[in-house]
């Protein structure tokens, strides 16, 4: 009974002009009469939001989130933005924890447990992204590292605040490789996942988190990752740069 949620992560990607070539075209895909069968969320960066904002206009069916946000309030922070300034902006979702913040700007399970609190607070719905690399993978210490992202990153909340929240699980190398975890290597994480959050915050809780696979996410691949019991939908990133890829995904699921 979770409500299968799919995400566009344009990344550093689709500036205000483009933004409105891609949602005309998303337009000729599907229409604003989209079925409550499935959360369509399009997270451009921060620059690109008011344009897509502002084509959606009165098109509810399309939630619109940013790629991160600061863990203070404002002041001398050269180059961030505040939990405040997206509420100004009114979209719905922070995406958070991405690999790519992780391996490229030094964010660690304690910033990112900071940020997530803001957004919380801001009455925003965190993406909470997690993930293992292949090494570690091969090295035998999945599981392991999912619990201390899981832990460390959700670390003081309640389990009414946790059960609002959408977790990605990103294998980091399966991010733009083409290399998609198989849908029982994501089934499986999924379900560790799930475990996680039941021994940490009760099963009822649990039940409710919103689990998403990303990672090479393609049309071709889409249904049968979305199958999966555990699977609740999906962060896109490649696959989300063009509308017709991005809604095929979609219909998949
Ligand atoms: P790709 O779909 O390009 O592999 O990216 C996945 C991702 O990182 C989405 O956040």
């Amino acid at each position: 009974s979770r409500t299968p949620i799919i995400a566009a992560n344009w990344k550093m990607n689709i500036g205000p002009a483009e933004a409105k070539t891609f949602l005309a075209g998303l337009k000729n895909e599907f229409s604003c009469q989209c079925s409550k069968s499935c959360d369509v969320v399009i997270v451009p960066p921060y620059i690109t939001i008011p344009a897509v904002m502002e084509t959606l206009g009165d098109c509810k069916c399309i939630g619109v989130g940013a790629q991160n946000v600061s863990q203070y309030d404002n002041g001398a922070y050269t180059g961030e933005i505040s939990t405040t300034m997206l509420n100004e902006l009114g979209l719905a979702y922070v995406v958070l924890g991405h690999s790519e913040r992780r391996q490229y700007f030094g964010e660690t399970d304690a910033i990112i447990n900071a940020k997530i609190k803001k957004t919380l607070a801001a009455k925003l719905t965190p993406i909470f992204c997690i993930g293992e690399t292949k090494e570690e993978r091969l090295g035998g210490k999945l599981e392991e590292v999912l619990k201390t992202q899981i832990v460390d990153g959700l670390k003081d909340l309640t389990p009414a605040e946790v059960e609002t929240i959408v977790i990605a699980y990103e294998p980091v190398w399966a991010i733009g490789t083409g290399l998609t975890a198989t849908s029982k290597e994501a089934q499986e994480a999924h379900a560790y996942i799930r475990g996680v959050l039941a021994d940490t915050f009760g099963q009822a809780t649990a039940d409710k988190v919103r689990i998403q696979y990303g990672g090479s996410v393609k049309p071709e691949n889409a249904a049968e990752l979305m199958a999966q019991p555990d699977i609740d939908g999906a962060l896109v990133g490649g696959a989300a740069l063009k509308p017709d890829s991005f809604a095929a995904i979609v219909k998949a699921s």
